[in-house]
């Protein structure tokens, strides 16, 4: 089995201000110094700058919490490539399921939004995961593979090595619940399998595999410890720095 290096997100969603962004930018920087996992957070894009400059040369990278798919133009409301890379960012978020069941972006649309940020040269955390309603009617396997091979269509073998996958159960983000940790563990098994069928073994060993929905400091030892579990994707619990970090330092 390949080495996999930890990852840890801090997914901000729609939360802070310039004052409160560059303040937890700056703690997270500071308590993530010595972290043996990688680690990015995910600010809004009004703060995106502030962020950038706050992390100052820390390696927390900065990750985009979204990308539109086409080049600068005539897309209202909407942000570029070339926009994230020029406030230096270096990770796209792409099919998180806020955006799936709120926003309403299809599969086919996640997928191409792969593609673009592969294409600028960003590294990519794409997100599946089965709402309460499929997992009670036995979907999840089937779902995840869904949401996989349209988000990962066209991404070739190379590529992967830039992909991470968020397995992100719907009913677990943000309510407290968590799958535990068997749970997890069969899942990711099972996406790591769909991405052995799509490409090999050794990318399906080689790709990271993130656990998120409602992980704490005191659920992260136990959902970070099973073998396909390799790392975290984190909501709430990333807008603390000390939490964030007690997170990220058990992940690796
Ligand atoms: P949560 O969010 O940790 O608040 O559940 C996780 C996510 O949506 O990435």
């Amino acid at each position: 089995m390949a080495e996999r290096r930890a990852f840890v997100g801090g997914n901000w969603k729609m939360n802070t201000n310039s004052g409160s962004a560059r303040e937890l930018a700056a703690a997270v920087a500071a308590a993530c110094a010595d972290a043996a996992a990688e680690v990015a957070v995910f600010p809004p894009f009004p703060y995106l700058l502030t962020v950038r400059e706050a992390l100052g040369s820390s390696a927390v990278k900065l990750g985009a919490q979204d990308m539109w798919i086409e080049g600068d133009g005539a897309y209202t409301g909407e942000v570029s490539a070339a926009m994230l890379a020029d406030c230096g960012v270096s990770v796209v978020l792409c099919g998180h399921s806020e955006r799936r069941h709120v926003i309403g972006e299809s599969d086919e649309l996640v997928g191409k939004k792969v593609r673009a940020s592969l294409a600028a040269g960003f590294d990519v955390i794409l997100a599946s995961g089965e709402t309460l309603d499929q997992r009670e009617v036995g979907e999840t396997d089937a779902v995840n593979a869904r949401q996989l091979r349209a988000g990962l269509e066209g991404v070739s073998a190379a590529e992967m090595a830039r992909v991470t996958i968020a397995y992100e159960p719907v009913w677990a983000i943000g309510t407290g619940k968590t799958a535990s940790p068997a749970d997890a563990q069969d899942a990711h098994a099972k996406i790591r399998s769909v991405l052995a069928d799509l490409y090999s073994s050794d990318v399906a060993g080689a790709t990271r595999i993130q656990y998120g929905g409602s992980m704490k400091p005191g659920s992260a030892g136990e959902l970070l410890a099973p073998p396909d579990i390799d790392g975290g994707l984190v909501g709430g619990a990333a807008l603390k720095a000390e939490d964030f970090a007690a997170i990220v330092a058990a992940g690796g």
